[in-house]
């Protein structure tokens, strides 16, 4: 491999067999793809030419890198984790932060690709060059955290873990991988470990990472990066209060979802604003190589007893507290604790559990279903229990751990109008009708409604990349499109997604990755290999069993207004914004990339006989 960053090789683990081996890393793949999410769609798109169930031994799990992991380009170190998801059926690609991609590299790997199913549970352990599956029967049952202290003295402090809690055991469809304090929560690539019985990775190495650029000209051009993010006021605010100010901001101008999408105000937004949360900040962490360090440790009281966790973040501040009409802040963060010590997806479980206080509403689930949960609006107290129920798919819980698309489809009756989901992922803290670019990004996005794959909303609200008028569908189709290859570079070199918000730009992420990797690199060829990337995650869907008809939005979004955002929020019809989406992407009516298009990206060569025929 001629360029540096990478080691220039995967782990390949055979659960089936228990035998171990290595694909090598060409220098085309990694020109046309870079890592991470790019990496995934080119692995896994050649592997198998049919279409894959989630639960099935052919889903292969890849754990990846970037090439920047372990170097000090600012907030590269992340890790991504790629499958099928259970919930969506499309391919997912999640990441999260912490220390354990640039540990990956220096046990001489750039990824892991694990197929079939061990037969009892195991912990994969990479350790001082050497590979093996332990027994972990011992294990299975514990949370997240139980189980990285446990191996922490098993194996080791240097040891870096990511594991699954009882939701990954139990194949909820919405279950995450946890490392240290971090999860890739959407898209339940937890379930998809525990359905291979791995309860925990372990790895830890002593290698170390090369690059292309002279040791002076990178830390000088680094620490100037590292300088950039640093004096950017927005970085300095999620410093100091993470991304809590979200719910007062949206709830100001009536686009705060709240009651499972149907009003946009909530009456006890000032209280799930940043001031609460600061006063219970114990201290400050920081993902590797990142210089905001937009983490942190808080304490609160909970029933009598003191908890310490994670500062909560947006998403999960609503899903388990507005959108549940939930006015009590400290049951919020325990029930984000909870999840995350579960295994389990903080949006898809708020989502879920607000879908179900309608269907209770609509007596569609009955008293006697609970088991004694009161699922009345804003209960505070129904959290804990149900969300445990949930992971152990204990009565209701065992319905709503399937998420609301098929939560739906067991209950009937209408219910389908208010599951909040896209592709079967459910939808995250932003409204469609009052934002109508993430509505053409969460209908488009190759994972369902993920409003990481274009936050749209630094363009419709921010101002920072651009300034759209949110109502408007003008030049909407245009910035979605842009900002999703943009950002599907950025989680292909597996940097943190906040940075679009921190005045880095096309030429820096181009720049580092030049300086990293040695890959000639300008902002045109960024965009061009983001937009392969998107087309063949397109290319995926489709061999899947996507088409047109599934880049769409929940009906409550089509067919309702949501009055509290202002006369303008009228229900949401994207259908001249997808034309002119396909148009720009080169896709036909049926959402199909091209020939003309895909061979314009170098990827004709990929397209499997059949797929653009369907
Ligand atoms: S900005 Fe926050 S989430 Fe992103 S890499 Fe830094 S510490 Fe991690």
């Amino acid at each position: 491999m001629k360029y540096k960053g990478y080691i220039g090789k995967f782990l390949t683990v055979n659960l089936d067999s228990g035998i171990f081996g290595e694909i090598p890393l060409s220098e085309r793949q990694v020109e046309l793809f870079i890592g991470g999410r790019g990496l995934a769609i080119e692995l896994l798109f050649g592997r198998i030419s049919t279409r894959v169930r989630p639960y099935d031994e052919k889903n292969d799990l890849l754990v990846l890198t970037g090439p920047a992991a372990g170097t000090p380009f600012p907030t590269g170190s992340r890790t991504a984790v790629a499958a099928v998801s259970p919930l969506t059926q499309t391919l997912s690609t999640g990441y999260m932060g912490g220390h354990f991609a640039p540990e990956l590299k220096r046990a001489g790997w750039d990824g892991i690709l694990i197929s079939g199913r061990a037969s009892k549970p195991v912990t994969l352990t990479i350790q001082n060059g050497k590979t093996e599956l332990a027994d972990a029967t011992d294990l299975w049952g514990l949370d997240t955290q139980e189980t990285q202290v446990i191996l922490e003295k098993m194996l080791g402090h240097d040891v870096r873990t990511m594991c699954i809690g009882p939701a990954g055991e139990n194949l909820v469809n919405y279950a995450a991988i946890a490392h240290e304090q971090h999860l890739v929560g959407r898209g339940g690539l937890g379930a998809i470990l525990g359905h291979k019985n791995v309860k925990a990775i372990c790895v830890q190495g002593s290698g170390s990472v090369e690059i292309a650029a002279s040791h002076a000209l990178f830390m000088d051009r680094m620490r100037e990066m590292q300088r950039i993010v640093q004096r950017d006021p927005i970085a300095l605010r999620f410093r100091q209060i993470g991304t809590a100010s979200g719910i007062p901001k949206k709830n100001k101008i009536g686009a705060l979802p709240t009651r499972n999408f149907q009003g946009g105000i909530f009456q006890h937004a000032e209280k799930y604003g940043p001031g609460p949360l600061k006063e219970m900040i114990q201290r400050f962490e920081s993902c590797g190589q990142c210089p905001i360090s937009c983490s942190s440790v808080i304490e609160f009281e909970f029933n009598g007893e003191t908890v310490i966790s994670e500062r909560i973040e947006h998403e999960s501040h609503w899903s388990l507290g507005p959108l549940c009409d939930i006015g009590d802040l400290n049951a919020t963060l325990k029930a984000n604790d909870t999840c995350d010590r579960l295994g389990m997806d903080t949006v898809s479980a708020g989502v879920s559990i607000a879908f179900a206080m309608e269907a209770r509403e609509n007596g569609l689930i009955s008293d006697a279903d609970l088991g004694g949960l009161d699922l009345r609006w804003g209960n505070a107290t129904l959290l804990d229990p149900l969300l445990e129920r949930i992971a152990r798919r204990e009565g209701v819980g065992d319905l709503l751990a399937d998420g609301v698309r098929a939560a739906a489809a067991a209950l009937g009756n209408g219910s389908s109008h208010y599951a909040m989901h896209v592709k079967g992922l459910e939808l995250s803290a932003f409204e469609p009708r009052a934002f109508t670019g993430m509505g053409l990004n969460f209908a488009t996005a190759s994972r369902g409604a993920d409003h990481n794959r274009a936050f749209t909303i630094a363009a419709e609200y921010y101002g920072i990349l651009g300034d759209l008028d949110r109502f408007s569908h003008d030049g909407k189709p245009e910035m979605v499109k842009d900002l999703q290859d943009f950002s599907a570079v950025i989680d292909s070199i597996i940097a943190c997604m906040f940075t679009i918000d921190f005045s880095t730009d096309v030429h820096l992420f181009a720049e580092g990755i030049r300086l990293v990797t040695g890959i000639e690199m300008d902002p045109t060829e960024y965009y061009r290999i983001g937009e392969r990337i998107m087309n063949l995650e397109r290319l995926y869907n489709l061999r899947q069993g996507f088409s047109a008809k599934e880049d769409t939005l929940p009906p409550r979004i089509r067919l309702e207004a949501v009055s509290s955002a202002g006369d303008q929020a009228i229900p949401l019809d994207i259908s001249k914004m997808m034309m002119e989406y396909y148009q720009l992407r080169g896709w036909d009516e049926r959402g199909a990339p091209t020939p003309k298009r895909l061979a314009s990206l170098d990827i004709d060569h990929l397209s499997p006989a059949g797929t653009l025929d369907r």
